[in-house]
């Protein structure tokens, strides 16, 4: 199957103007006559939700947790990218643009970056409008910080709360849509399976998390919005149910998955800290802005950090790259950070550990002005080390912290599946290879305000859309495959926890797919994987029903699709014979260990098609063109 990306034509600075002239329109009246299910209320979905409600679409928005304001998207800490260039350092669209294509290693589509680029700056005037707290200067201007990757300063943040922020926003404008009877919210409803009838996404099933009950929903359209899919490696940033259930369905139903591989690890994180740990914290990118990082220059040097003498510091970063120093990109920090680690030159247990040091900065600005920028970080750290930043330099470590990878959308944001529109983290489109920080809320809420209002009216106006009830035999079948999938994993009485099975699967993937690959690794993976299924489905214990709150179901279902999702992943990374951003590929690096990127041969996005579970999926291949910005060796020296 050919996939068409459906890129306007013309130069990229004109693409979205000229595409939103020619979409076709639904007029005001009959927009009342479409159905849309969103499922997912993050900042992707909430603002999308809001959107199309206030456009007139009758609106349905799922949601699995009680609230749709318990998105995973409050956990965002540092900020949010808008090329507003209120500091005159010299920032304009073009420049994020280019610093995000740039930024992904030459593997994002260049036409959806620069719109994302150009909308950014209108996501910040509608988030101030819904009176989102962001930082401000004495004079009132909004303020800025860095983040990496960056040479300016483009960052609107909150604090450390800027998601938590920007979500109020975003469900404000819900509740709304709510109160006026536009959305229907259903919370504590959990997407089981895609519906497709005669080629189109028609409808959803969901799993009450209460009551058990399995029933469809039909729509004229179904919006995905349902974050990422980091959990696979057990231990990650992310909440602890973000899951892939509801792109992995959608797959299964059709929809193809694009480089599942790209996995982004964060650099500064907390350190594990013990086997039995289920969940790593991320300390926000933008104590890069004051922190620096360093190592002991001499290996196994178990002398505390006061008394190692600067002269015997290693500050890495700013060796290696001088032009972007502790805010050099994610991947790039987070390799260093492990390659300084595996030269014995790691601080704390087991040596895996660099020092994020404020000292300098507390000096030079006054602790004070620290505590105004970071407090709550700070806070945060003490509370779970036991260490006072202000006094010692923080221990990080990078961890599993966003999916790059998603399910294949169209510049529309649609899927190969017509009427599937996927948004936000959940999609495959904006970040390439490597996402910038502060880049995931400008796409999700970019995505939501911003795309899908013009681009789903030109679907529905395009026509033939049929009618479709729940007792079509499509949503009939459906509803009774995932209540037989339920069934089956009740009836296993087996003695192993889903958990189990999780951090088995989790420990497989970073150690064959994590921060470093190779092909024999993953090729043990793909065998791996397989078996740990097998015995999934012969020995996980779910205790209690299907018809009460059961959380070791809902637990159970999930991990059975990561048991399969996590093949894809391997797959996708053992087909790509080459390293760029985030997939680091150990055979494939340069001689002082970057990356070392094959645009001959691998210069596009791997688009997945399923086959059956165990079954070699399909690749299908969208090659990328770089007209605007010259595919060069990403450096930041
Ligand atoms: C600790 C942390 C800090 C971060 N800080 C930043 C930052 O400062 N800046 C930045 O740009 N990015 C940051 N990110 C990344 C960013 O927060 C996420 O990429 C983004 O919030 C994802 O938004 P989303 O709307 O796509 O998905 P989410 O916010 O994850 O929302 C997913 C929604 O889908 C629903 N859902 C999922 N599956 C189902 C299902 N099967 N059935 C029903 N509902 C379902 C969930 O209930 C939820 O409502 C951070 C990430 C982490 C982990």
């Amino acid at each position: 199957m050919a996939l068409n990306s459906n890129i306007p034509d013309g130069p990229v600075q004109q693409k979205w103007d000229k595409h939103r002239a020619e979409l076709k329109l639904v007029n005001p009246a009959n927009k009342r006559k479409y159905n849309v299910i969103v499922v997912g209320t993050g900042l992707a979905g909430a603002s999308a939700a809001a959107t199309l409600a206030e456009l007139g679409y009758n609106v349905s928005a799922f949601t699995y947790h009680d609230s749709a304001r318990r998105a995973h998207s409050i956990a965002a800490q540092g900020g949010i990218n808008a090329a507003k260039n209120y500091q005159n350092d010299g920032d304009s669209v073009w420049r994020l643009f280019y610093d995000t294509v740039k930024g992904g290693d030459f593997r994002a589509r260049e036409a959806n970056v620069y719109r994302l680029a150009q909308v950014s700056t209108s996501i910040i005037d509608q988030c101030v409008a819904q009176g989102v707290p962001f930082a401000r200067e004495y004079g009132g201007y909004l303020s800025n910080r860095s983040f990496g990757g960056a040479q300016v300063s483009r960052t609107f943040y909150a604090r450390g709360q800027t998601g938590q922020q920007l979500l109020i926003g975003a469900y404000q404008a819900l509740s709304r849509q709510v109160g006026l009877g536009k959305v229907k919210l259903h919370n504590k409803q959990e997407m089981m399976d895609l519906i497709v009838v005669d080629g189109r996404a028609r409808g959803i099933v969901t799993r009450d998390m209460v009551t058990g009950k399995v029933q469809s929903h039909m729509a004229d359209a179904v919006v995905l919005a349902t974050g990422g899919y980091g959990n696979v490696f057990y231990l990650s940033t992310n909440a602890k149910a973000c899951n892939v259930t509801a792109t992995y369905r959608a797959h299964k139903r059709g929809a193809f998955f694009a480089n599942p591989c790209y996995t982004q690890i964060h650099p500064t994180c907390i350190p594990q800290s013990g086997d039995y740990q289920s969940k790593l914290t991320l300390m926000s990118e933008s104590l890069r802005n004051d922190g620096r990082i360093w190592v002991p220059k001499q290996k196994g040097d178990t002398r505390s950090p006061d008394q190692i003498p600067e002269s015997e510091r290693d500050y890495y970063l700013e060796r290696k790259y001088p032009s972007f120093g502790n805010l050099s990109p994610r991947d790039i920090a987070s390799r260093a950070a492990k390659e300084a680690c595996d030269d014995g030159r790691g601080v704390g247990p087991g040596g895996l550990g660099v020092y994020l040091d404020f000292s300098d900065a507390i000096r030079r600005l006054g602790e004070k002005t620290i505590a105004d920028r970071y407090g709550n970080l700070f806070e945060m750290y003490e509370r779970i080390t036991g260490e006072d930043p202000y006094k010692v330099p923080m221990r990080i470590y990078p961890a599993v912290h966003y999916t790059m990878g998603g399910l294949w959308v169209d510049y529309n944001l649609m899927s190969n599946v017509p009427g599937l529109f996927v948004l936000g983290e959940a999609n495959f489109s904006d970040h390439g290879a490597n996402r910038l920080g502060a880049s995931a809320l400008m796409q999700g809420l970019a995505d939501g305000y911003f795309v899908i209002p013009y681009t789903i009216g030109g679907y529905f106006a395009n026509g033939g859309l049929q009618s479709v009830s729940n007792d079509s035999p499509e949503a009939r079948s459906a509803v009774q495959e995932a209540e037989q999938k339920i069934a089956a994993l009740l009836a296993l009485n087996g003695k192993r926890s889903p958990t189990s099975f999780h951090r088995e699967l989790g420990k497989i993937m970073w150690d064959k797919c994590g921060m470093a690959r190779n092909e024999q690794g993953l090729k043990e993976a793909l065998k791996r994987i397989p078996e740990l299924r097998e015995e999934f489905w012969q020995n996980v214990k779910i205790p209690g029903t299907g018809t009460e709150l059961n959380q070791s179901l809902e637990l159970g279902l999930r991990v059975a699709d990561f048991l399969e999702f996590a093949e894809l992943m391997c797959y996708d990374a053992l087909q790509r014979n080459e390293s760029c951003g985030g997939h680091f590929r150990e055979e494939y690096q340069t001689e002082d260990g970057e990356a070392k990127r094959n645009d001959d041969e691998y210069c596009y996005a791997a688009a997945w098609e399923y086959n059956g579970v165990g079954a070699t999926p399909t690749l299908h291949k969208e090659e990328l063109s770089f007209e605007n910005v010259k595919l060069a060796t990403r450096s930041y020296k």
